[in-house]
């Protein structure tokens, strides 16, 4: 049987003065009960991270880490984005805690769920992945692009949990060798699987957004799945030479053709057919050379290194500061 642990819950936070004052006593609520039931220990925290937001989101953290000593905050330099800025907290909690639990601040998951992961982990398993059971809530729009989008990372070959989002218990065992992943485009949902280590999934239903608006629009929404397949998977490369092949093959029976067209004497100026093939074999050189890109832009991101995230403020003390 594993000991009481101390339980981080990492929330990141961009722009959401709105939603803040109203979600952060929730998961105090559910801290301070966790603690009464004596699953987790005492000195478990609520831990914000600002992820460089232009409101009053900081000022907000600071006045609620003065007033509950159970609430800390950290400040990135700048806003990087929802993916670093919970690698950021889980990193930066690591070392003060046993397990962590990240979670959205706009309170659309379901906290309760937060009993039923420590259940698991303290049935021996180091992730526990939290599941949408149903997303009735989403729009229509927002259900099918994030549907196709599982289902085409699986295709690639890339191996994510279905309808889980960043709703996840990480140990903090796990999350040592975590950060031994070095690279900087990162995919969560995508790493963490990789990392190993005995997982299961807890299920809960996903609520609207208790205030302000969703940070991922559509264009940010295909950035994330962009970055998912081309960090996660080679396929696509695979893919352009099996085209090339392809493509290969068809000019070779076309030349085939104008040949024997050439022979029987049927060489009509086909400026129609010429013009369709060369529109075609450019679209398709074109779609390659992008996805090419992206890889190579990948590449030239990765060999710089550049530090994930930058921590500027800390509501508490650290042992450097004393
Ligand atoms: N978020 C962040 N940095 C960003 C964008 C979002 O830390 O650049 C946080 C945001 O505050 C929220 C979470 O990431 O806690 C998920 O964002 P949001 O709710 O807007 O996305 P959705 O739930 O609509 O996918
Ligand atoms: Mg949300």
């Amino acid at each position: 049987m594993r000991k009481t642990p101390v339980l981080y819950i990492v929330i990141p936070c961009y722009n959401e003065e709105a939603v803040l004052p109203v979600t952060a006593p929730l998961f105090l609520e559910k801290l301070s009960s966790l603690i009464q039931k004596g699953k987790i220990c005492q000195e478990s925290r609520v831990m914000f991270v600002d992820d460089g937001s232009r409101d009053s989101t900081w000022e907000i953290i600071c006045d609620l880490a003065k007033k509950d000593e159970h609430y800390i905050g950290i400040s990135q330099s700048r806003n990087r984005g929802h993916q670093n800025a919970v690698l950021a907290g889980l990193m930066e909690s690591k070392s003060h805690c046993d397990i962590t639990i990240s979670i959205d601040c706009d309170g659309q998951d379901d906290i309760n769920a937060m009993d039923e992961m420590v259940e698991q982990y303290m049935k021996g398993f180091e992730v526990v992945y939290g599941v949408r059971s149903k997303r009735d809530t989403d729009t229509f729009m927002k259900r099918f692009t994030a549907q196709a989008f599982y289902k085409l990372l699986n295709w690639m070959g890339a191996e994510v949990v279905y309808n889980h989002a960043d709703y996840r218990l990480i140990s903090s065992r796990v999350l040592d060798e975590l950060e031994e992943f070095k690279e900087v485009n990162i995919y969560l949902r995508g790493l963490v699987p990789l990392v190993g280590f005995k997982s299961t999934q807890v299920y809960y239903e996903r609520h609207e957004r208790i205030a302000g608006e969703s940070h991922y629009p559509f264009s940010k929404m295909m950035g994330l799945a962009m970055n998912g397949i081309t960090s996660l998977s080679i396929k696509p490369i695979r893919m352009i030479s099996g085209l090339g092949v392809a493509v290969s093959i068809l000019s070779f029976l076309l030349i085939i053709w104008t040949v024997v067209s050439f022979f029987i004497g049927n060489t009509v100026p086909g400026w129609a057919s010429t013009c369709a093939i060369v529109c075609f074999v450019g679209g398709i050189q074109l779609i390659c050379l992008g996805v090419i890109g992206e890889y190579i832009g990948k590449i030239y991101l990765e060999t710089k290194a550049r530090p994930r995230y930058i921590i500027s403020d800390r509501t508490y003390e650290t042992e450097d500061d004393k």
